[in-house]
């Protein structure tokens, strides 16, 4: 884009701001201040540290060795190899997720992907490729748009992977997993999505990291890799915005 272009994009874009300044992300309150959080909310954000389980990233209690692993992924080890998430989703974190995928609110995507680059940042560089988790198409065509997809674009116009937005398809339009529980949730997926042909060439052999904006159970992400394994992917990694932490999950 010529500088000219983009510095009047710009000047309209603080103009803009200053009659009708962008909401904050948690809050959702008018802010003046800069970027699109106010301390506040960023204080009550809770971002996923060390120690963490190395496979599945949900966070421990503490840390009993090189390699640990939480007791979920000890008693069923995932199908991906390692996931990471940037966010405990909380009623914080809740308000930045479902504005992504609800209401399609781009202006903080740069930022939450820049959680994200900092929680997986290992898996990102030995990625070869990115693939967002996709949606039926008959729901792309009432959204609009797959946040996921946006997630995964984001990061790799940002470091320079390569995204296959259309890698995976979802084919069957499955029902929504809110209230389902772990089991009724895999059911609810299980042979829900495959590589998409002309994408074969593209994933077979290599190190894939699929990309979502929430872990909840695992169940879509579980069957996302399968379809990826199936298709032979080499590897797969997993990196959400946000994933869900279970008393379970935590005790070792
Ligand atoms: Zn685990």
């Amino acid at each position: 884009m010529p500088k000219g272009r983009a510095g009047a994009k710009a000047f309209l874009r603080s103009a803009g701001d200053f009659f009708w300044p962008p909401r904050w992300l948690i809050s959702g309150a008018r802010g003046m201040g800069r970027g699109p959080l106010s301390p506040e909310d960023f204080a009550r954000l809770r971002f996923i540290s060390d120690p963490l389980c190395e496979r599945c990233g949900v966070p421990l209690d503490y840390r009993t060795g090189d390699e640990t692993w939480c007791v979920v992924c000890l008693a069923r080890p995932p199908r991906w190899d390692q996931a990471r998430a940037a966010l405990i989703y909380d009623e914080t974190s809740r308000r930045p997720v479902l504005d992504l995928k609800r209401a399609g609110r781009r202006d903080g995507l740069e930022t939450l992907c820049g959680w994200m680059r900092q929680a997986g940042g290992a898996l990102i560089d030995d990625a070869e490729v990115l693939v967002p988790v996709p949606l039926h198409y008959t729901r792309l065509v009432v959204r609009g748009f797959n946040q996921s997809g946006w997630l995964a674009q984001a990061i790799g116009a940002e470091t320079g992977r390569k995204v296959l937005v259309d890698g995976l398809v979802r084919t069957r339009r499955t029902p929504s997993q809110a209230g389902l529980a772990g089991r009724a949730r895999r059911r609810n997926v299980s042979g829900a999505f495959r590589v998409r042909k002309s994408r074969l060439a593209a994933i077979t052999g290599k190190r894939v990291l699929l990309v979502d904006d929430v872990l909840t159970t695992g169940a879509t992400l579980s069957a996302c890799t399968r379809a990826l394994k199936q298709a032979g992917a080499r590897h797969v990694d997993v990196l959400v915005l946000a994933r869900v932490v279970r008393e379970t999950d935590v005790t070792i």
